[in-house]
Protein backbone atom coordinates (compact mmCIF):
# COMPACT_ATOMS: atom_id res chain seq x y z
CA UNK A 1 0.00 0.00 0.00
CA UNK A 2 1.64 3.12 -1.03
CA UNK A 3 1.12 5.95 0.71
CA UNK A 4 3.19 9.54 0.32
CA UNK A 5 3.54 12.96 1.19
CA UNK A 6 4.17 14.42 -2.12
CA UNK A 7 2.15 17.09 -4.14
CA UNK A 8 2.26 16.24 -7.67
CA UNK A 9 3.70 19.61 -9.47
CA UNK A 10 0.70 19.59 -11.97
CA UNK A 11 -1.31 19.02 -9.02
CA UNK A 12 0.23 21.75 -7.19
CA UNK A 13 0.22 24.42 -9.77
CA UNK A 14 -3.77 23.94 -9.49
CA UNK A 15 -3.71 24.96 -5.55
CA UNK A 16 -1.33 27.84 -6.08
CA UNK A 17 -3.52 29.72 -8.54
CA UNK A 18 -6.51 28.46 -6.18
CA UNK A 19 -4.58 30.09 -3.05
CA UNK A 20 -4.16 33.36 -4.79
CA UNK A 21 -7.42 33.43 -6.48
CA UNK A 22 -9.49 32.82 -3.44
CA UNK A 23 -7.30 35.62 -1.37
CA UNK A 24 -7.51 38.16 -4.27
CA UNK A 25 -11.04 37.72 -5.92
CA UNK A 26 -13.20 35.73 -3.61
CA UNK A 27 -12.39 36.65 0.19
CA UNK A 28 -13.17 40.26 -0.45
CA UNK A 29 -16.61 39.32 -1.24
CA UNK A 30 -17.00 38.13 2.16
CA UNK A 31 -17.03 41.89 2.87
CA UNK A 32 -19.70 43.26 0.88
CA UNK A 33 -21.91 40.67 0.13
CA UNK A 34 -24.60 38.96 2.36
CA UNK A 35 -25.64 35.11 2.74
CA UNK A 36 -24.07 33.04 -0.38
CA UNK A 37 -26.52 31.08 -0.44
CA UNK A 38 -28.93 33.98 -1.27
CA UNK A 39 -28.30 33.69 -5.14
CA UNK A 40 -31.12 36.35 -6.14
CA UNK A 41 -29.10 39.36 -4.35
CA UNK A 42 -28.34 42.36 -5.24
CA UNK A 43 -24.91 41.51 -6.79
CA UNK A 44 -24.51 38.25 -6.77
CA UNK A 45 -25.08 38.12 -10.74
CA UNK A 46 -22.30 40.97 -11.23
CA UNK A 47 -20.02 39.62 -8.57
CA UNK A 48 -20.12 35.89 -8.30
CA UNK A 49 -20.92 34.47 -11.54
CA UNK A 50 -17.57 35.83 -13.05
CA UNK A 51 -15.87 33.90 -10.57
CA UNK A 52 -17.58 30.84 -11.33
CA UNK A 53 -16.55 31.16 -14.54
CA UNK A 54 -13.06 31.93 -14.27
CA UNK A 55 -13.41 28.49 -11.70
CA UNK A 56 -15.19 26.51 -14.62
CA UNK A 57 -12.78 27.77 -16.89
CA UNK A 58 -10.01 26.25 -15.28
CA UNK A 59 -11.24 22.96 -14.71
CA UNK A 60 -12.43 23.53 -10.49
CA UNK A 61 -16.54 23.30 -10.76
CA UNK A 62 -17.75 21.17 -7.95
CA UNK A 63 -14.05 19.13 -7.72
CA UNK A 64 -16.18 17.13 -5.10
CA UNK A 65 -17.99 15.26 -7.74
CA UNK A 66 -17.13 12.63 -10.19
CA UNK A 67 -17.04 13.31 -13.65
CA UNK A 68 -20.29 11.56 -14.39
CA UNK A 69 -21.77 14.74 -12.67
CA UNK A 70 -19.83 17.55 -14.15
CA UNK A 71 -16.77 17.28 -11.55
CA UNK A 72 -13.41 16.30 -12.14
CA UNK A 73 -13.15 13.03 -10.29
CA UNK A 74 -10.25 14.33 -8.34
CA UNK A 75 -11.09 11.61 -5.27
CA UNK A 76 -11.25 13.07 -1.38
CA UNK A 77 -7.65 13.40 -1.14
CA UNK A 78 -7.54 16.28 -3.41
CA UNK A 79 -10.61 17.63 -2.57
CA UNK A 80 -8.87 18.21 0.92
CA UNK A 81 -6.05 19.95 0.15
CA UNK A 82 -8.35 22.13 -2.59
CA UNK A 83 -10.92 22.73 0.20
CA UNK A 84 -8.29 23.52 2.65
CA UNK A 85 -7.76 26.99 0.64
CA UNK A 86 -11.24 27.36 -0.50
CA UNK A 87 -12.83 27.00 3.09
CA UNK A 88 -10.97 30.83 4.11
CA UNK A 89 -13.60 32.74 2.61
CA UNK A 90 -17.40 32.15 3.42
CA UNK A 91 -18.14 33.00 -0.44
CA UNK A 92 -15.28 30.48 -1.12
CA UNK A 93 -17.67 27.15 -1.32
CA UNK A 94 -20.23 28.99 -3.59
CA UNK A 95 -17.83 30.15 -6.20
CA UNK A 96 -16.23 26.61 -6.63
CA UNK A 97 -19.43 24.55 -6.38
CA UNK A 98 -19.21 23.48 -3.76
CA UNK A 99 -21.37 24.72 -0.77
CA UNK A 100 -23.55 22.85 2.06
CA UNK A 101 -25.64 21.70 2.06
CA UNK A 102 -26.07 21.73 -1.83
CA UNK A 103 -23.24 19.52 -1.94
CA UNK A 104 -24.23 16.63 0.35
CA UNK A 105 -28.34 16.80 -1.25
CA UNK A 106 -26.38 16.56 -5.27
CA UNK A 107 -24.94 13.58 -3.81
CA UNK A 108 -27.85 12.01 -2.26
CA UNK A 109 -30.20 12.87 -5.71
CA UNK A 110 -26.71 11.60 -7.47
CA UNK A 111 -27.18 8.00 -5.57
CA UNK A 112 -30.90 7.75 -4.92
CA UNK A 113 -32.73 10.13 -7.43
CA UNK A 114 -34.48 8.86 -10.39
CA UNK A 115 -33.72 9.79 -14.08
CA UNK A 116 -36.32 12.60 -13.70
CA UNK A 117 -35.64 13.55 -10.52
CA UNK A 118 -31.81 13.67 -11.49
CA UNK A 119 -33.05 16.17 -14.79
CA UNK A 120 -35.49 18.51 -12.49
CA UNK A 121 -33.40 19.01 -9.40
CA UNK A 122 -29.69 17.67 -9.42
CA UNK A 123 -28.83 19.45 -12.81
CA UNK A 124 -30.02 23.09 -12.09
CA UNK A 125 -28.80 22.04 -8.35
CA UNK A 126 -25.41 21.21 -9.98
CA UNK A 127 -25.11 24.30 -11.83
CA UNK A 128 -26.12 26.60 -8.75
CA UNK A 129 -28.66 27.96 -11.29
CA UNK A 130 -30.78 27.02 -7.82
CA UNK A 131 -29.78 26.05 -4.49
CA UNK A 132 -31.53 23.64 -1.77
CA UNK A 133 -32.10 22.99 2.20
CA UNK A 134 -32.02 19.59 3.76
CA UNK A 135 -34.28 19.79 6.66
CA UNK A 136 -34.53 16.53 8.75
CA UNK A 137 -34.11 18.65 12.53
CA UNK A 138 -37.07 19.09 14.39
CA UNK A 139 -38.19 21.50 17.95
CA UNK A 140 -38.44 18.61 19.66
CA UNK A 141 -34.72 17.05 19.03
CA UNK A 142 -31.91 17.72 16.45
CA UNK A 143 -29.42 15.32 18.32
CA UNK A 144 -31.71 12.32 18.07
CA UNK A 145 -33.06 12.08 14.78
CA UNK A 146 -35.59 9.11 16.04
CA UNK A 147 -37.27 11.96 17.08
CA UNK A 148 -38.29 12.71 14.04
CA UNK A 149 -42.06 13.76 14.36
CA UNK A 150 -43.06 15.24 10.96
CA UNK A 151 -45.51 12.65 9.40
CA UNK A 152 -46.07 11.79 5.16
CA UNK A 153 -49.14 9.63 4.40
CA UNK A 154 -49.94 8.28 1.15
CA UNK A 155 -53.40 9.59 -0.16
CA UNK A 156 -54.07 8.13 -3.59
CA UNK A 157 -51.20 9.42 -5.07
CA UNK A 158 -50.09 11.82 -3.08
CA UNK A 159 -47.80 12.37 0.11
CA UNK A 160 -49.50 14.43 2.48
CA UNK A 161 -47.12 16.19 4.82
CA UNK A 162 -47.00 17.49 8.33
CA UNK A 163 -45.32 18.44 10.70
CA UNK A 164 -42.48 21.45 11.77
CA UNK A 165 -38.60 21.58 11.28
CA UNK A 166 -36.37 23.67 13.45
CA UNK A 167 -32.63 25.36 11.66
CA UNK A 168 -33.44 24.22 7.92
CA UNK A 169 -30.49 26.50 6.85
CA UNK A 170 -31.33 28.48 3.82
CA UNK A 171 -34.94 27.69 3.31
CA UNK A 172 -36.11 31.04 2.65
CA UNK A 173 -33.49 31.03 -0.49
CA UNK A 174 -34.01 26.97 -1.90
CA UNK A 175 -36.11 25.91 -4.60
CA UNK A 176 -36.39 22.65 -2.86
CA UNK A 177 -36.31 20.85 -0.02
CA UNK A 178 -35.20 16.98 0.69
CA UNK A 179 -37.00 16.48 4.00
CA UNK A 180 -37.07 13.52 6.39
CA UNK A 181 -40.65 12.27 7.79
CA UNK A 182 -42.38 9.64 9.58
CA UNK A 183 -43.71 7.09 6.74
CA UNK A 184 -43.89 4.01 8.67
CA UNK A 185 -44.52 4.74 12.45
CA UNK A 186 -44.92 0.78 13.83
CA UNK A 187 -41.48 0.23 12.14
CA UNK A 188 -38.39 0.04 14.54
CA UNK A 189 -36.83 3.30 15.02
CA UNK A 190 -34.46 3.59 12.23
CA UNK A 191 -36.95 2.27 9.39
CA UNK A 192 -39.67 5.03 10.30
CA UNK A 193 -38.89 7.48 8.34
CA UNK A 194 -38.10 8.12 4.41
CA UNK A 195 -36.70 11.32 2.67
CA UNK A 196 -38.89 13.48 0.22
CA UNK A 197 -38.20 15.85 -2.51
CA UNK A 198 -40.49 18.88 -2.37
CA UNK A 199 -40.54 21.62 -4.98
CA UNK A 200 -40.60 25.57 -2.45
CA UNK A 201 -43.67 26.71 -3.92
CA UNK A 202 -46.02 23.63 -3.02
CA UNK A 203 -48.74 25.52 -0.79
CA UNK A 204 -48.94 24.44 2.72
CA UNK A 205 -44.89 25.28 3.50
CA UNK A 206 -44.34 28.09 5.37
CA UNK A 207 -41.06 29.84 7.13
CA UNK A 208 -42.34 30.92 11.09
CA UNK A 209 -38.84 32.71 11.42
CA UNK A 210 -35.21 32.82 10.16
CA UNK A 211 -33.03 32.45 13.27
CA UNK A 212 -30.48 34.58 12.83
CA UNK A 213 -26.53 33.24 14.41
CA UNK A 214 -24.85 35.94 16.73
CA UNK A 215 -25.79 39.23 14.63
CA UNK A 216 -25.52 36.93 11.29
CA UNK A 217 -28.00 37.41 8.14
CA UNK A 218 -31.02 35.33 9.50
CA UNK A 219 -30.90 31.98 6.98
CA UNK A 220 -31.94 29.25 9.64
CA UNK A 221 -35.73 28.50 9.39
CA UNK A 222 -38.23 27.23 11.72
CA UNK A 223 -41.09 26.07 9.28
CA UNK A 224 -44.24 24.82 9.92
CA UNK A 225 -45.51 22.35 7.16
CA UNK A 226 -49.39 22.05 6.95
CA UNK A 227 -51.30 19.52 4.61
CA UNK A 228 -48.15 19.58 1.70
CA UNK A 229 -49.16 17.53 -0.95
CA UNK A 230 -46.30 16.10 -3.47
CA UNK A 231 -46.99 13.60 -6.03
CA UNK A 232 -46.26 9.65 -5.18
CA UNK A 233 -42.60 9.91 -7.04
CA UNK A 234 -41.36 12.31 -4.77
CA UNK A 235 -40.10 10.07 -2.54
CA UNK A 236 -36.76 9.91 -2.72
CA UNK A 237 -34.98 6.13 -1.74
CA UNK A 238 -36.73 3.35 -0.97
CA UNK A 239 -39.75 3.74 1.70
CA UNK A 240 -38.61 3.55 5.16
CA UNK A 241 -34.60 4.16 4.19
CA UNK A 242 -34.40 7.75 5.15
CA UNK A 243 -31.93 7.20 7.27
CA UNK A 244 -29.83 5.24 4.85
CA UNK A 245 -30.15 8.23 2.58
CA UNK A 246 -29.47 11.01 5.03
CA UNK A 247 -26.36 8.89 5.94
CA UNK A 248 -25.05 9.25 2.46
CA UNK A 249 -25.01 12.75 2.72
CA UNK A 250 -23.04 12.87 5.92
CA UNK A 251 -20.27 11.11 5.79
CA UNK A 252 -18.83 13.40 3.00
CA UNK A 253 -20.58 16.52 4.01
CA UNK A 254 -18.69 16.42 7.61
CA UNK A 255 -15.28 15.83 6.38
CA UNK A 256 -15.62 18.37 3.53
CA UNK A 257 -16.55 20.81 6.44
CA UNK A 258 -13.24 19.67 8.55
CA UNK A 259 -11.25 20.23 5.36
CA UNK A 260 -13.11 24.34 5.29
CA UNK A 261 -12.47 24.58 8.88
CA UNK A 262 -8.46 23.78 8.62
CA UNK A 263 -8.40 27.35 6.21
CA UNK A 264 -10.22 28.76 8.72
CA UNK A 265 -8.01 27.93 11.67
CA UNK A 266 -4.97 28.70 9.48
CA UNK A 267 -6.03 31.93 8.84
CA UNK A 268 -6.45 32.92 12.77
CA UNK A 269 -2.98 30.93 12.97
CA UNK A 270 -1.14 33.31 10.30
CA UNK A 271 -2.83 36.56 11.52
CA UNK A 272 -1.55 35.26 15.37
CA UNK A 273 2.12 34.33 14.22
CA UNK A 274 2.07 38.04 12.40
CA UNK A 275 0.88 39.73 15.41
CA UNK A 276 3.23 38.13 17.72
CA UNK A 277 6.03 39.38 15.53
CA UNK A 278 4.78 42.75 14.61
CA UNK A 279 3.58 43.72 18.39
CA UNK A 280 6.31 44.91 20.95
CA UNK A 281 5.54 45.12 25.01
CA UNK A 282 8.45 45.81 27.57
CA UNK A 283 10.66 46.42 24.53
CA UNK A 284 10.71 43.28 22.61
CA UNK A 285 8.00 41.77 20.83
CA UNK A 286 5.00 39.55 21.57
CA UNK A 287 6.95 36.65 19.98
CA UNK A 288 9.82 36.69 22.45
CA UNK A 289 7.83 36.17 25.43
CA UNK A 290 7.44 32.39 26.14
CA UNK A 291 4.08 32.29 27.17
CA UNK A 292 3.20 33.90 23.37
CA UNK A 293 5.59 30.81 22.12
CA UNK A 294 3.48 28.21 23.61
CA UNK A 295 0.21 29.60 22.12
CA UNK A 296 2.14 29.31 18.84
CA UNK A 297 3.47 26.02 19.02
CA UNK A 298 0.60 24.87 20.29
CA UNK A 299 -1.50 26.34 17.79
CA UNK A 300 0.63 24.66 15.53
CA UNK A 301 0.66 21.36 16.34
CA UNK A 302 -2.74 21.44 16.92
CA UNK A 303 -3.67 21.95 13.42
CA UNK A 304 -1.03 19.88 12.09
CA UNK A 305 -2.35 16.51 13.65
CA UNK A 306 -6.09 17.16 12.61
CA UNK A 307 -4.89 18.26 9.46
CA UNK A 308 -2.77 14.60 9.17
CA UNK A 309 -6.03 13.11 10.59
CA UNK A 310 -8.19 14.47 7.79
CA UNK A 311 -5.80 13.78 4.94
CA UNK A 312 -5.52 10.31 6.66
CA UNK A 313 -9.13 10.27 6.20
CA UNK A 314 -9.11 11.19 2.98
CA UNK A 315 -6.31 8.56 1.89
CA UNK A 316 -8.46 5.76 3.18
CA UNK A 317 -11.92 6.67 1.19
CA UNK A 318 -9.54 7.09 -2.32
CA UNK A 319 -8.48 4.13 -1.36
CA UNK A 320 -11.55 1.56 -0.98
CA UNK A 321 -13.21 2.22 2.37
CA UNK A 322 -16.58 3.53 2.02
CA UNK A 323 -17.37 6.35 4.62
CA UNK A 324 -19.41 4.29 6.69
CA UNK A 325 -16.44 2.00 7.32
CA UNK A 326 -14.83 5.45 7.96
CA UNK A 327 -16.85 5.90 10.71
CA UNK A 328 -15.05 6.17 13.61
CA UNK A 329 -12.42 8.30 11.38
CA UNK A 330 -15.41 10.92 10.76
CA UNK A 331 -16.40 10.90 14.02
CA UNK A 332 -13.45 11.79 15.05
CA UNK A 333 -12.68 14.66 12.64
CA UNK A 334 -16.19 15.30 13.14
CA UNK A 335 -15.52 16.77 16.99
CA UNK A 336 -11.58 17.94 16.82
CA UNK A 337 -13.25 20.08 13.69
CA UNK A 338 -14.44 22.55 16.66
CA UNK A 339 -12.08 22.05 19.21
CA UNK A 340 -9.36 22.85 16.89
CA UNK A 341 -10.93 26.03 15.60
CA UNK A 342 -12.10 27.15 18.50
CA UNK A 343 -8.38 26.98 20.24
CA UNK A 344 -6.53 28.74 17.77
CA UNK A 345 -9.27 31.19 17.18
CA UNK A 346 -9.69 31.82 20.86
CA UNK A 347 -5.63 32.35 20.92
CA UNK A 348 -5.22 34.71 17.90
CA UNK A 349 -7.66 36.73 19.70
CA UNK A 350 -5.93 36.87 22.99
CA UNK A 351 -2.91 37.69 21.48
CA UNK A 352 -4.67 40.45 19.26
CA UNK A 353 -5.29 41.88 22.68
CA UNK A 354 -8.47 44.55 22.80
CA UNK A 355 -8.18 44.42 18.99
CA UNK A 356 -8.81 40.66 18.66
CA UNK A 357 -12.13 41.06 20.46
CA UNK A 358 -13.13 43.70 18.10
CA UNK A 359 -15.42 43.42 14.85
CA UNK A 360 -12.39 44.71 12.69
CA UNK A 361 -11.13 40.97 13.25
CA UNK A 362 -12.58 37.62 12.56
CA UNK A 363 -11.92 35.98 15.61
CA UNK A 364 -15.41 36.32 17.34
CA UNK A 365 -16.81 35.09 14.56
CA UNK A 366 -14.52 31.95 14.01
CA UNK A 367 -15.45 31.24 18.00
CA UNK A 368 -18.94 31.05 16.75
CA UNK A 369 -18.22 28.89 13.94
CA UNK A 370 -16.88 26.55 15.99
CA UNK A 371 -20.21 26.39 17.75
CA UNK A 372 -21.70 25.74 14.79
CA UNK A 373 -19.12 22.87 14.19
CA UNK A 374 -19.94 21.32 17.19
CA UNK A 375 -23.42 21.00 16.83
CA UNK A 376 -24.91 20.91 12.73
CA UNK A 377 -24.55 17.47 11.69
CA UNK A 378 -24.91 16.02 15.61
CA UNK A 379 -23.31 17.29 18.60
CA UNK A 380 -19.46 16.26 19.55
CA UNK A 381 -20.30 14.06 22.68
CA UNK A 382 -22.76 11.77 20.45
CA UNK A 383 -19.53 11.76 17.48
CA UNK A 384 -16.79 11.27 20.73
CA UNK A 385 -19.52 7.90 21.63
CA UNK A 386 -19.04 6.83 18.12
CA UNK A 387 -15.46 6.45 18.26
CA UNK A 388 -15.28 5.27 21.62
CA UNK A 389 -18.15 2.38 20.73
CA UNK A 390 -15.63 1.71 17.34
CA UNK A 391 -12.67 1.69 19.16
CA UNK A 392 -13.77 -1.14 22.25
CA UNK A 393 -16.29 -3.03 19.90
CA UNK A 394 -13.59 -5.62 18.94
CA UNK A 395 -12.10 -5.46 22.36
CA UNK A 396 -12.54 -8.77 24.75
CA UNK A 397 -12.57 -8.54 28.92
CA UNK A 398 -9.57 -9.97 30.46
CA UNK A 399 -9.76 -13.55 31.25
CA UNK A 400 -8.50 -13.02 35.28
CA UNK A 401 -8.87 -10.52 37.99
CA UNK A 402 -5.31 -8.71 36.65
CA UNK A 403 -4.46 -7.46 33.23
CA UNK A 404 -1.73 -10.11 31.42
CA UNK A 405 0.15 -7.29 30.54
CA UNK A 406 1.58 -6.87 34.54
CA UNK A 407 5.42 -6.89 34.65
CA UNK A 408 5.73 -9.92 36.69
CA UNK A 409 3.87 -11.82 34.19
CA UNK A 410 5.51 -10.48 31.03
CA UNK A 411 8.92 -10.86 32.78
CA UNK A 412 8.11 -14.67 33.16
CA UNK A 413 6.99 -14.91 29.72
CA UNK A 414 10.53 -13.28 28.28
CA UNK A 415 12.21 -15.54 30.65
CA UNK A 416 10.75 -18.58 29.29
CA UNK A 417 11.07 -17.42 25.78
CA UNK A 418 14.76 -16.42 26.22
CA UNK A 419 15.79 -18.56 29.18
CA UNK A 420 18.55 -20.94 27.18
CA UNK A 421 20.10 -17.73 25.87
CA UNK A 422 20.38 -16.23 29.05
CA UNK A 423 21.63 -18.95 30.65
CA UNK A 424 24.54 -19.72 28.27
CA UNK A 425 25.40 -15.65 27.73
CA UNK A 426 25.95 -15.29 31.85
C1 LIG B 1 -25.55 26.53 12.24
C2 LIG B 1 -26.39 25.32 12.20
C3 LIG B 1 -26.97 24.91 10.98
C4 LIG B 1 -27.82 23.80 10.94
N1 LIG B 1 -28.40 23.46 9.74
C5 LIG B 1 -29.28 22.42 9.71
C6 LIG B 1 -29.96 22.10 8.48
O1 LIG B 1 -29.72 22.71 7.44
N2 LIG B 1 -30.86 21.09 8.50
C7 LIG B 1 -31.14 20.39 9.64
O2 LIG B 1 -31.96 19.49 9.57
N3 LIG B 1 -30.54 20.69 10.82
C8 LIG B 1 -29.62 21.69 10.88
N4 LIG B 1 -29.01 22.02 12.07
C9 LIG B 1 -29.43 21.35 13.29
C10 LIG B 1 -28.41 20.41 13.88
O3 LIG B 1 -28.37 19.20 13.15
C11 LIG B 1 -28.83 20.20 15.35
O4 LIG B 1 -28.58 21.43 16.01
C12 LIG B 1 -28.08 19.10 16.04
O5 LIG B 1 -28.39 17.84 15.51
C13 LIG B 1 -28.38 19.11 17.55
O6 LIG B 1 -29.75 19.12 17.74
P1 LIG B 1 -30.41 20.21 18.73
O7 LIG B 1 -29.89 21.54 18.33
O8 LIG B 1 -31.88 20.01 18.73
O9 LIG B 1 -29.81 19.86 20.12
P2 LIG B 1 -30.39 18.86 21.21
O10 LIG B 1 -30.82 17.60 20.57
O11 LIG B 1 -31.38 19.61 22.03
O12 LIG B 1 -29.10 18.59 22.07
C14 LIG B 1 -28.60 19.63 22.93
C15 LIG B 1 -27.32 19.22 23.57
O13 LIG B 1 -27.52 18.07 24.37
C16 LIG B 1 -26.33 17.30 24.40
N5 LIG B 1 -26.61 15.98 23.86
C17 LIG B 1 -27.52 15.65 22.92
N6 LIG B 1 -27.47 14.32 22.66
C18 LIG B 1 -26.56 13.80 23.48
C19 LIG B 1 -26.04 12.48 23.70
N7 LIG B 1 -26.49 11.42 23.02
N8 LIG B 1 -25.08 12.32 24.63
C20 LIG B 1 -24.59 13.38 25.34
N9 LIG B 1 -25.04 14.65 25.16
C21 LIG B 1 -25.99 14.86 24.25
C22 LIG B 1 -25.32 18.03 23.51
O14 LIG B 1 -24.54 18.90 24.31
C23 LIG B 1 -26.21 18.82 22.61
O15 LIG B 1 -25.56 19.96 22.03
C24 LIG B 1 -28.11 23.09 12.14
C25 LIG B 1 -27.53 23.49 13.34
C26 LIG B 1 -26.68 24.58 13.38
C27 LIG B 1 -26.09 24.98 14.70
Amino acid sequence: MAWSFNTEPEFQLELDWIDQFVRAEVEPLDLVLGAPHDIRAPGFEQLVRPLQAQVKARGLWACHLGPELGGKGFGQLKLALINELIGRSRFGPIVFGAQAPDSGNADVLAAYGTPEQKKRYLEPLLANEVVSCFALTEPQGGADPTMVDTTAVLDGDEWVLNGEKWFASNASFASFFLIMAKTDPDERPHRRSSMFIVPAETPGIEIIKDYGVSGQIPTHAHMRWSNVRIPRENLLGARGEGFIVAQERLGGGRMHHAMRTIALAQSAFEKMCERAVSRMTKGEHLARKQMVQAQVADSWAQLRQFRLLVLETAWLADNGHSWKDLRRNVAAVKFLMPQVLHDVASRALQIHGSLGLTDEMPFTSMLITSYHMGLADGPTEVHKVTVAREVLKELQPAEGMFPDYMRDGKIADAKAKFGSVLTRAI
